[in-house]
């Protein structure tokens, strides 16, 4: 596709830049004791609080960067300083700050790579809090009753992070060209005023997300799949490596085109052909463009051809079957998320690289 389009290929599809810092540790307090009958007390200065550390926690319902986008800077709270009669200073808060699996951070000043938290990535504590300074309890000796020293906290860390995630995409929309499957993908991800047209920092547009009760699930739409792709002809190759890197596939069939009655078996076909994997994945499959006069019949036709398989009507026109395919994007998601299935470890390929299917124009 590089070569073809002529575009540089970007590595990562989503990224955000952000400022951490860790809370400084509050200072050491100098006070002394102050009781009757004790003409000059110890020293009683208490010391300071920690500060909070920056902690990175992957979020698996989380699925792009957007949320980082929007606040760029994350702080820790600083510990509270020291108290008299030997009170500690109260520890700071630590910042937390989520991230979707496939997240890799690096440091935004020298690009070193800082962690990639992969697919199955936990916490990282990244930058620690500053400790708090000694109060003036620890600095009685033999030789100074009364120090009036105390330690300041120790300050707390700034990074600059450039955050970036490859995109791991749960379900990928297949067919032959017109099946619908831009339209549908526009639908979802245009049509709703809760959903920022495109949370990507580039415009992808073979990606979009469907947000359904504050989860976001990711549909790529493959474009080009044509008869003979297994076979490496055509540009269908391509297409079908990342297809095998999404978690549940939605395979489309034009009820209005003349081959409507054939299409299924044909990418079912080219699918099991260039991985029997990829015909394992959970599936639904989507008679399109119910709005057209005739496809009542061929929907109905369709249904009873495939008993075993989950079949439902879409136009995206009228907007038939829409809600009800958001609510099976939805549980198909789940369900791979679940089984961890989505983010494979039957996925040796790595991550999901979207980028190369910028650009290029369906046949
Ligand atoms: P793709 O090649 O699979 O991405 O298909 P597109 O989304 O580009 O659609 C191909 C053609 O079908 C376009 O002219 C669309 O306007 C049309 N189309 C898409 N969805 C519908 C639909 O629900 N009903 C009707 N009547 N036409 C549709
Ligand atoms: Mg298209």
């Amino acid at each position: 596709m590089k070569e073809a389009s002529g575009k540089t290929v970007e590595k990562f599809a989503d990224e955000a830049l952000i400022e951490v810092s860790s809370g400084s540790g509050g200072n050491g307090c100098v006070s002394f004791r102050r009781e009757k009958y004790v003409p000059r007390g110890g020293p009683s200065g208490g010391d300071g609080g920690r500060g909070g550390d920056v902690i990175f926690e992957v979020r698996r319902n989380l699925r792009t960067l957007a949320h980082l986008r929007y606040k760029h800077s994350f702080k820790a709270q600083n510990g509270r300083d020291g108290e008299g009669s030997q009170r500690y200073g109260r520890d700071g808060d630590d910042v937390v700050i989520q991230v979707p699996p496939g997240t890799v951070l690096k440091d935004a000043d020298t690009g070193e790579l800082i962690r990639d938290f992969g697919r199955d990535g936990t916490s990282l504590v990244f930058l620690r809090g500053g400790n708090g300074g000694w109060g003036n309890v620890h600095f009685k000796s033999s030789v100074n009753q009364a120090p009036r020293k105390a330690l300041p906290g120790k300050r707390g860390e700034l990074r600059r992070l450039r955050v970036e995630l490859r995109i791991l995409a749960d379900i990928g929309l297949v067919g032959f060209p017109n099946a619908g499957k831009s339209s549908l993908l526009d639908r979802f991800t245009n049509a709703r005023p809760k959903i920022a047209p495109y949370p990507f920092t580039t415009k992808i547009p073979n990606l979009g997300v469907l947000t359904l009760d504050d989860r976001d699930i990711i549909i790529a739409d493959i474009p080009g799949l044509i008869e003979g792709a297994s076979d490496g002809l055509g540009l269908g190759i391509r297409f079908l490596k990342h297809i095998s890197r999404t978690a549940a596939l939605a395979f489309l069939i034009d009820l209005s085109a003349d081959n409507w009655h054939g299409a299924y078996d044909v990418l079912y076909q080219e699918l099991a052909a260039f991985s029997p994997e990829l015909v394992q994945k959970s599936r639904v499959i989507l008679g399109t463009k119910t709005d057209v006069d005739g496809t009542g019949e061929r929907l109905e036709a369709l249904k009873a051809q495939y008993p075993g398989e989950q079949v439902l009507g879409v136009s995206v026109f009228s907007g038939e079957g829409i809600p009800e395919l958001a609510r099976i994007f939805g549980r198909l998601a789940d369900s791979s998320r679940e089984g961890d299935a989505g983010f494979g470890e039957k996925d040796e390929a790595g991550d999901a690289d979207f980028s190369e299917l910028r650009e290029v124009p369906d046949r």
